[in-house]
């Protein structure tokens, strides 16, 4: 039987002390209540009510190897009985460098950092440091952390702005308190339009000094790029003079070992990544052409962090990149084919309940709407999907043993197995059959 008695006290006095209940801000979305974990490993995570559920959550993306995978572990432990961070340089940030460099088809050279929001603040101090240039184009429907500069109004976040705020920006910014100003250099485009950006890059280019995408817009539907878009979005940048950031948060070592630029073919200027990066550990980096990274070199551009490369982050980013490096990445066509054979099972499933719905996936990581459309391949087709029912499915597949983000977005882990998928799909059929009732 599910039971959250525990985890609703544990939210009840989490408020009195911890602002909003919880330590990010999406966290509380979660229905009926916040839960509260107790411990995990593997696919599978106990919570401290008793409950356990097989995992597609994965702290929002950085379990790609599970949860406490032994071979992290240990790297950790040994890392920390070196002594876990020194203010001073090791060779954990000498060895991550170069592994990342031969990895990523991009990147020339990689700064370090702490967290995703943080990479991005430094790839766009790069990019207007190289071009002189002020303004950043980005786009409806991605996301790029939380800082001042580029955090827009995001459906799904849940974050309340003023309607003052709202009607004084033409870019809304994304929640109260957030600087005025924040966002006078910010051009929000809609996203896979090759006429709206050619047309804007090429009138504003003397004032573009960056475009940030998504590869693949995973925070909203995970809508993939069209063809020829990011082909397009390269050529017309560097034809401008314009840096091109491909934000790889997600989509680093998720879509494979050179991430999506690899996947895709595409190389940008500018690369971010976090997430599964560390496989769960605060590691971030920055990777790029060594002609914009030498802004760091010549410290014309300061690049700061008391705990960045720490040997904490750098030892769990080395011995999760090795595990993912194994058998040249055979580990990614597996997560792929299991995670086919799970999305194609519950399309088969809503198909069968004649229930709407859009799965769109990219390999390791998929986005499951309710929806009363053929297909998803816009933010504007996405917006009409009903985020209640899904929150209402995620929450009856919590009592069915399964963990989801109730926006909609399902990962995978190199340690899923066939049965955890076999499982998921009996959970799926019992949860649609108690959402049409
Ligand atoms: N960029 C993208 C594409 C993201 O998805 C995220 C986080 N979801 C971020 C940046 C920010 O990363 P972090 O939460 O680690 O600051």
């Amino acid at each position: 039987m599910f039971q959250i008695d525990k985890s609703k006290a544990k939210y009840e006095q989490a408020k009195q002390h911890l602002a909003g209940g919880v330590a990010s801000s999406l966290r509380a979305s979660m229905k009926p209540t916040p839960l509260y974990a107790e411990s995990a490993k593997g696919a599978r995570l106990r919570d401290v009510d008793g409950n356990e559920f097989i995992d597609y959550l994965l702290a929002y993306g950085p379990l790609i190897l599970g949860h406490a995978h032994d071979g992290l572990t240990d790297a950790i432990l040994m890392a920390m009985r070196k002594g876990y961070t020194y203010g001073l340089q090791h060779d954990g940030e000498i060895e991550l460098a170069d592994l990342l460099v031969e990895i990523l088809p991009c990147a020339d050279k990689v700064a370090l950092s702490g967290s995703g929001t943080e990479a991005v603040m430094l790839a766009l101090r790069l990019a207007r440091a190289h071009t002189g240039k002020r303004k950043v184009v980005r786009f409806h429907g991605h996301y790029h952390g939380w800082s001042d500069s580029i955090f827009t109004s995001f459906p799904g976040a849940g974050l309340q702005q003023s309607t003052a705020a709202k009607q004084a920006a033409t870019v809304p910014p994304g929640t109260m308190g957030q600087s005025e100003s924040s966002l006078e250099d910010i051009i929000l485009l809609p996203w896979n339009d090759v006429v709206s950006l050619e047309s804007t890059l090429r009138a504003h280019a003397g004032e573009i000094a960056a475009v940030i995408s998504e590869p693949v817009m995973c925070n909203s539907g995970c809508i993939q790029p069209n063809v020829g878009y990011l082909e397009e979005l390269r050529r017309l940048t560097e034809e401008l003079g314009i840096v091109f950031i491909l934000d790889e948060v997600i989509t680093g070592f998720r879509l494979g070992l050179g991430g999506a630029h690899e996947r895709f073919g595409i190389k940008p200027d500018l690369v971010t990544i976090g997430k599964a990066m560390g496989g769960g550990i605060a590691v971030s980096a920055v990777g790029g052409k060594a002609e914009i990274m030498k802004h760091i070199d010549t410290a014309e551009v300061s690049h700061l962090g008391t705990l960045n490369g720490n040997g904490v982050a750098t030892a769990a980013a080395l011995a999760t990149i090795r595990e993912l490096a194994k058998d040249n990445g055979a580990v990614y066509a597996r997560m792929e084919e299991l995670f086919i054979k799970l999305s194609t099972g519950i399309r088969e499933l809503l198909h069968k309940r004649h229930i709407s719905g859009v799965i769109n996936q990219v390999g390791p990581v998929f986005h499951m709407m309710f929806i009363d459309e053929k297909e998803v391949n816009n933010f504007d087709t996405f917006n009409k999907r009903d985020s209640g029912k899904y929150a209402r499915f995620a929450e009856l597949m919590l009592e069915e043993g399964v963990l989801l983000r109730p926006n909609g977005l399902w990962y995978i882990s190199a340690v899923h197995e066939q049965a955890d998928i076999d499982a998921t799909l009996l959970a799926v059929d019992r949860a649609l059959g108690l959402l049409v009732v």
